[in-house]
This record gives C-alpha cells, sequence and structure tokens, in this order.
C-alpha cells in the first residue's frame, strides 16, 4: 500500500511548522511555560500543534491524532495575551487563524491510540528550542500498529547533501520505500542509508544533551564495549534519529536515567525517528531487544531505547545484558 497522500501532507505540514518555529526564534526570546509534568512548552509548541493539526483534520479528518500538547493552559483568561501571540505565528501560515480555531486546532491533537492514528511532537526537545540548540518537529502515522510515515523537520541540523552542506533538514520515510534527506526549503530528496562500521570516520555514538534523559554513564560503557572509543555527539530531539539514518553515527542510546527508573517513553517522541532508521537500513529496539509497540498507548511498554545501523545491534545488546 502506497501512502502517497500522507506523505504529501506530513511534509507539508512539518514544513509549515517549522516555518513558525523558525520565526519564533527569530523574532522573540520565547519564554516557557511550565506544565504539569515541570516540562516546558512555549508559544512555537502551541503554533507548530496547531498549523499540524489543521492540516491532518482537513486532509484526514476521521484519522486521530496524538499530539504532545493541550490547549487547556491557552484557555485561562490570563493567557490571553499569550494566546493572541500563538494565533499571529499562526496566521503566518493559515491567514484565518482566529484564537478560537487555534485553540480548536490544538486539541484535535488530543486523540487515542486506534487501529490508524497521527502522531505528534509540535516541538520535540523543548530545552533544545530554548537554548538555541537542536530540535524537530516530528509526525508520523501509524496503522496496525506498525509506523508507515514519518517526516522529522530539523529546522537548526547542519549536514552535507549533494550540493553541499545545508541547515535545515528534512527526513522522511515510508515503510518499504526507504528514507529520504533534503533541505527543509524547496529541498530535492536524497535517499539516505546507515553507515557501515567500517566507516571509522562516523563509527560514533549520539546521545541526549539532557542527563536527566537517560544514562550517560552507562551509554559511554555500552559504546566503549561496542567498540566507539570516541565521545558521544550530544544533541537534543530526534535529530539523533537522522543522525544515525544519514550514516553520521552508528548508534544513538537512551538507556533509562537511574533518577527516573519507571520512566515511560512517549510514542511521539520515537514513531518518526524508528522509521526513519528503519527505512534507512538500521534498527530500533529496546535495551532488550524487544521492538517498540505503537499499537498500544501513547507510552511505550518497553524498557530505553537503541538505534543503530543493524550491523552493531547485537553486540550492543549483549554488552547491555551483561552490564545493563
Ligand atoms: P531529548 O531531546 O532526546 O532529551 O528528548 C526530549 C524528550 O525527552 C522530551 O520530549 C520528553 O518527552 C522526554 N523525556 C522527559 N523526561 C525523560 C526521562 N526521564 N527519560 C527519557 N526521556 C525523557
Ligand atoms: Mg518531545
Amino acid at each position: 500500500m502506497s501512502f502517497e497522500q500522507e506523505k504529501k501532507v506530513a511534509i507539508a505540514a512539518a514544513t509549515a511548522a517549522a516555518i513558525i518555529c523558525e520565526q519564533v526564534r527569530q523574532t522573540m526570546v520565547p519564554e516557557a511555560i511550565e506544565k504539569k509534568d515541570k516540562s516546558p512548552v512555549t508559544v512555537a509548541d502551541f503554533g507548530a500543534q496547531a498549523v499540524v493539526c489543521k492540516a491532518l483534520a482537513d486532509a484526514f479528518p476521521n484519522d486521530p491524532v496524538v499530539g504532545e500538547e493541550d490547549a487547556a493552559q491557552l484557555k485561562i483568561p490570563k493567557m490571553a495575551e499569550r494566546l493572541q501571540q500563538v494565533t499571529d505565528y499562526v496566521k503566518q501560515v493559515e491567514p484565518d487563524a482566529t484564537p478560537e480555531s487555534v485553540l480548536s486546532w490544538i486539541d484535535h491533537g488530543n486523540g487515542a491510540v486506534a487501529s490508524r492514528y497521527w502522531t505528534l511532537d509540535p516541538i520535540d526537545g523543548t530545552k533544545g528550542f530554548l537554548r538555541k540548540d537542536q530540535y524537530a518537529v516530528a509526525l508520523a502515522m501509524v496503522a496496525e500498529g506498525d509506523v508507515k510515515v514519518g517526516v522529522l523537520a530539523c529546522p537548526a541540523l547542519t549536514l552535507t547533501l549533494k550540493d553541499g552542506p545545508a541547515t535545515g533538514i528534512l527526513f522522511v520515510a515510508v515503510r518499504g520505500e526507504g528514507a529520504t534527506m533534503q533541505a527543509i526549503h524547496n529541498g530535492t530528496p536524497e535517499p539516505i542509508k546507515v553507515t557501515s562500521s567500517a566507516d571509522t570516520e562516523n563509527f560514533r555514538f549520539v546521545e541526549s544533551v539532557e542527563s536527566a534523559h537517560g544514562d550517560q554513564t552507562l551509554q559511554q560503557l555500552i559504546a566503549k564495549a561496542a567498540g566507539i572509543t570516541t565521545e558521544s555527539i550530544r544533541m537534543d530531539s530526534q535529530a539523533k534519529y537522522g543522525v544515525v539514518a544519514s550514516g553520521n553515527a552508528v548508534l544513538y542510546l537512551r538507556l533509562p536515567s537511574p533518577k527516573y527508573p519507571g520512566y515511560q517513553e512517549k510514542i511521539w517522541d520515537h514513531a518518526a525517528g524508528v522509521i526513519v532508521v528503519e527505512e534507512a537500513g538500521g534498527r530500533v529496539t529496546d535495551m532488550f531487544g524487544e521492538k517498540l509497540d505503537f499499537s498500544k498507548a501513547d507510552r511505550l511498554e518497553t524498557v530505553g531505547v537503541v538505534v543503530s545501523n543493524g550491523e552493531i545491534h547485537t553486540k550492543v545488546l549483549s554488552a547491555l545484558n551483561r552490564e545493563g
């Protein structure tokens, strides 16, 4: 089955969201609003969720969208000014937006996992976004538990494309059709593949910047056991999946933080990245070798995430079995 329409809509939606995020970074110092779980959210997260949900609601009205954000905080009367700011940014890509329509578009992302659904992280790596580091707009469509389409827009990521280095990279994957990358703005898709372990220059690993989002000590140890002797590259967001998929690293480790041992990974933090890496020839499992299961709920039941070029996967899992 081909997903041409899904792919087209997802690329356009993620690109529009990326434009809003970049506009926010260029025109204001985004202030973080604290959510119930203490994590930050900004006008850009809300704006990005609004435009993606609007596009999905128009194109696929029957598909639920499981998004990270909801509009509850923006509905509080004292947040009216903030809501107006979000609306002004959204208007740049949806000229007819009003505060009311923006709220309802954001809340279109409050859907639940179903036999077919979309999952969206409007800004993955909000902490990176605030630090002016990496972040991603991550959108994926899941059907019968399998990720079918994934799009990752990484506006701050610089990689070398055929025509030379470019900042602002869009990764796209459709199940069975491979993965590509291109410049976000009017780029031409180029097929990508994970790299072989013989590629010494890229024989390195990526992990989160945030020490609380993993176990950096164990990650270093496991990478070493797999033969990687260089320091990790620390990077926010699912841009890490893109870096492995495009052959710029061979491993991404995300092992449970000793500070948060029961942490359950969220589907929108992984679905798009997983298909991009798998379609580029890599492998993604939890730390025990189990596949990530996107069919059940908005939290994964598996523990940790191991993303590799495939070649070193077994070695990494055995090292985890010994040390983990
Ligand atoms: P990263 O940029 O790779 O650090 O990933 C950012 C994501 O980490 C956010 O979207 C959060 O959903 C997620 N996150 C928050 N707390 C934790 C935690 N304790 N362990 C792993 N991931 C987390
Ligand atoms: Mg996220």
